[in-house]
């Protein structure tokens, strides 16, 4: 039987060792441990060791200390009973709304593949409201994934996996969480596509000692003409490639391995961008690369934020081999993506200019950017507030006047919350309407003759008016009753053609009678 991870652990892995934080965290760990202790997981080991992973993984990602001690409580209000009054008490505002947040977006349902994925996808985050609710689903996600061999039902093992693959992993790519995407990735692809993993894993497995090979003599060499040149300040690390995104790669040409270079590649990470230009031109210098291979995503940054250079070189054995220069920044933040800047308290906002910008849809997704920490923390990894990406200073720094936002906040604005709103009916469907729709939009949507009976609408389970404008996330429940009939006016109040008109059909059919 597994053992939670131990708080020391997670304590050791938070980037910030300032003690009301670490009390924050040990606080939420015992709760959170005593909350789950009569719980099992399928696997039968305790509760607790999932809940206690989720927090690991938060901490590891570099996320502050209100959504470690988040994820360690995100099971206790659905799973535990726990009172959102009891969190509140116990570790305050912003934990209790994290974990709410993670609590409603496990209710939603997904409902295969048929179904509009991408909806679901911004629907998720929408949901989310603020982006470290969906950063601490995406752990939950993860540590679920790896635990998929316990679950006991095919069926449901499978709805997980295709649920990961489809919706999880995207929305980590999204964020530029590199490695949560590749190992949701990984852990849902034998359930989900067995057979199609099995072939894939076989051809792996077969050129994975001619890669291996080939891998270390290049990094050899590497190393000396770099030393030659004159570069010593370096490390390298192999990256190799994701089962499932091989696998992706094969299906899109036609299970050809030979264009296949990336199975495995040789990962240089120097101090400064300058070494890494430099380096370049010693690889090339030394090695001949293949044509079209090169790619500078350090001047052109990948829409997620990505930065790196790629070149594949020919490596004079018949086989070419992928290698990628970046700094240590970049590294990180390739690796964690957007949590990697959730960490900086050193980004702050003066709240006099918070509004100021046009820019506060996104303050609603980094409520850290608008808050205010005395002493910074020592960023991990040795960055300074220097290497904060531009994107966030200027989010973070807005002045008045409409600043042009960078092309990243364009793709997360018009990808994740695109003029739509995402509501809920009262059984966790989701339903998808333009911004500023009433209830009456919602009731139409849905059905013509629920819209024409409607006589009231609860939105979040209170009574509203009928021209309220929705939001995302709300659970909007019609109540019908048999004399009810639209009027007039819900032709002004309806934003949708839909229900605009069904409304004039309804009026048009009364005026007969
Ligand atoms: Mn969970």
């Amino acid at each position: 039987m597994l053992k939670p991870r131990p708080l020391k652990e997670i304590i050791g892995a938070m980037s910030s060792k300032d003690a009301a934080d670490i009390a924050l965290v040990s606080k939420a760990y015992e709760f959170a441990q005593t909350a789950h202790k009569d719980q099992k997981r399928y696997s039968g080991d305790p509760y607790f060791v999932h809940t206690a992973e989720v927090g690991y993984l938060l901490a590891t990602a570099g996320m502050c200390p209100e959504s470690t001690a988040a994820g360690l409580l995100h099971d206790t209000i659905e799973d535990a009973g726990v009172t959102p009054k009891t969190i509140e008490e116990l570790c305050g505002k912003e934990v209790l709304s994290l974990v709410q947040g993670v609590t409603k977006l496990g209710a939603l349902r997904y409902r295969g593949m048929e179904r509009h994925t991408e909806s679901l996808r911004k629907l998720f985050a929408a949901t989310a409201q603020d982006i470290r609710v969906l950063i601490i689903k995406l752990m939950d996600r993860l540590h679920n994934a790896r635990t998929l061999e316990h679950v006991p039902r095919d069926d449901k093992r499978k709805r997980i996996a295709l649920e990961t693959l489809e919706i999880y992993a995207p929305i980590a790519d999204r964020l530029g969480m590199s490695v949560a995407k590749q190992e949701l990735e990984d852990a849902a692809f034998p359930y989900a596509y067995p057979h199609e993993y099995e072939k894939t894993r076989e051809a792996f497995t077969e050129r994975k000692s001619e890669n291996e090979k080939r891998l270390e003599k290049t990094e050899h060499d590497l190393k000396r003409e770099f030393a030659e040149a004159g570069l010593r300040n370096f490390r390298t690390e192999a990256r190799i490639k994701g089962i499932y995104s091989l696998f992706r790669k094969l299906e899109r040409k036609k299970w050809d391995f030979s264009t296949i270079y990336d199975m495995r590649a040789l990962r240089v990470i120097f101090p400064t961008v300058a070494e890494c230009y430099t380096a370049l031109g010693i690889i090339h210098g030394h090695w001949r690369p293949v044509p079209g291979k090169i790619k500078d995503y350090i001047a052109f940054p990948k829409p997620n934020g990505y930065q790196s250079i790629h070149t594949t070189i020919y490596t004079g054995d018949g086989g070419a081999l992928e290698i990628q220069l970046r700094t240590e920044a970049m590294h990180r933040e390739a690796l964690y993506g957007i949590a990697s800047h959730l960490a900086y308290k050193e980004v702050q906002s003066n709240p006099a200019q918070q509004k100021s910008g046009g820019l506060e849809w996104i303050r609603q997704f980094f409520p850290r950017l608008g808050k205010a920490k005395e002493s910074p923390a020592p960023a991990q990894g040795g960055r300074t507030s220097t290497d904060v990406p531009s994107w966030v200073k200027e989010l973070a720094h807005a002045q008045s006047g409409p600043e042009k936002p960078n092309e990243y906040m364009d793709t997360l604005k018009s990808d994740f919350f695109s003029h739509r709103v995402f509501v809920f009916t009262p059984r966790g469907d989701v339903i998808d309407l333009p911004l500023a729709a009433t209830p009456i939009d919602f009731a139409y949507a849905i059905h013509s003759d629920l819209g024409n009976k409607m006589s009231g609408a609860l939105v979040n389970g209170k009574l509203v008016s009928l021209d309220t404008a929705l939001r995302n996330g709300d659970m909007v429940e019609i109540i019908t009753k048999p004399s009810a009939h639209p009027s007039r006016k819900w032709q002004d109040i309806a934003k949708t053609n839909m229900a605009k008109k069904h409304i004039r059909a309804a009026l048009a059919a009364m005026k007969k009678t």
